[in-house]
């Protein structure tokens, strides 16, 4: 099970090929210091195998400190092991006694999903397994591409999100990037492109859903998102959209999605001619939203719905907490009660949509009549 795990760490933060986390040795862990001795770096050695014919050719990956810890753990976990198969492998068959095989390789499937079932029966319930299952209801079936694809939609999609332990996925996408897994021969590149591509369209499926359930949209973009939306659905006739054709949806959605960068606090429509955050810097090559950057109540880009509602909620808790303050000089809580306006403007322009009862009226527009 341990051995599983931190091959769901490496597999997962590196962005790795399951023949290049397979490929990882003894010692491929090297740590750079800086001068006053901190770690800046982790960086894993092993061999890439895309374009490079049968052998493969040498190359290092910058990463995270969970998988510097995870490497250390399998480095002990495989000692024993790696020894008595005379290998220098991380990934040896544990059992020396009951297999002649030496290299875990393909077995590694079926361990993941051995370890799934682990945690399920530790962590879950029958009906709440702690790995979600399938679409069909059963067990999901974990295969080792799932990590690479997986990390990539987050890092396309959603940068800010968080992994469990806290560690910032923009965090985990700078060291990858940095390394191997950020030249274009890795492929990891265009994987995440590819997973942002189907985040968007998603995503805006989401939002075409949510609307049609009666949501509003705020912030400076709110209503030219929310007339296309309706256009669409209008064009679409009458069919409720989950029993319309989702891939026409998709198609009349296309070119709207491509503009949709998902952010924290508003997701970014983004047209650069208008962007405001853009004329904040110099860089002339830049062409993306710069969420660091951004200025959700001002920016026409700028669309506030639902789902950003807690981040809000959670800044005005906060300066209405700072204002109970009662030493805070005048300025500063004429400033934070400015603030605290300002959160609430935007949150009323995104109240939730009204709880639907079964009324003849709505199971008639659920119809779309
Ligand atoms: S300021 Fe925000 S909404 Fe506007 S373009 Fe930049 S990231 Fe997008």
């Amino acid at each position: 099970m341990l051995q599983a795990a931190a091959y769901v760490v490496c597999a997962y933060l590196t962005g790795m090929r399951d023949c290049e986390v397979q490929a990882m040795r003894r010692g491929c862990l090297t740590l750079a210091r800086s001068e006053d001795g901190t770690v800046s770096r982790h960086r894993v050695r092993s061999t890439a195998y895309k374009g490079k014919g049968g052998r493969g050719a040498s190359a290092e990956w910058v990463t995270i400190e969970p998988v510097a810890h995870a490497i250390g753990v399998l480095e002990q976990l495989t000692r024993r092991a790696a020894v008595a198969h005379g290998l220098d492998t991380l990934w040896p068959v544990l059992s020396v006694t009951r297999s002649s095989k030496p290299h875990v390789s393909a077995e590694i499937v079926r361990q993941l999903n051995a370890y799934r079932d682990h945690l399920n029966r530790l962590f879950g319930t029958e009906e709440a397994p702690a790995i979600p299952p399938g679409p069909d209801g059963k067990p999901w079936r974990i295969t080792t591409r799932q990590f690479r694809r997986t990390i990539a939609w987050h890092i396309a999609n959603r940068s800010f999100g968080t992994v469990a332990g806290m560690i910032q996925y923009k965090h985990a996408s700078v060291a990858a990037f940095e390394g191997y897994a950020g030249s274009s021969a890795s492929g990891f590149r265009a994987e995440v492109e590819a997973q942002r591509r189907l985040g968007q369209i998603d995503d805006l499926l989401e939002y075409f859903d949510r609307r049609r359930g009666g949501a509003d949209l705020g912030g400076p973009a709110g209503l030219r998102v929310a007339r296309t939306l309706d256009e669409t659905a209008t064009e679409l006739g009458p069919l409720p959209p989950m029993i319309a054709d989702r891939s026409r949806l998709r198609t009349m959605l296309a070119s709207l999605a491509r503009t949709l960068h998902v952010g924290p606090l508003a997701d970014c429509f983004f047209d650069p001619a208008t962007a405001l955050c853009l004329k904040r810097v110099t860089d002339a090559a830049a062409d993306r939203p710069l969420t660091a950057l951004c200025e959700p109540t001002r920016c026409p880009n700028a669309c506030i719905a639902q789902h950003h509602r807690p981040v809000w909620e959670r800044s005005a808790d906060e300066a209405r907490m700072l204002l109970r303050e009662k030493r805070l000089p005048g300025l500063q809580r004429a400033a934070l009660q400015q603030e605290v306006d300002r959160i609430e403007g935007v949150l009323a322009r995104i109240a939730p949509p009204p709880v639907r009862s079964a009324v003849k009226g709505e199971e008639a527009w659920d119809r779309g009549e």
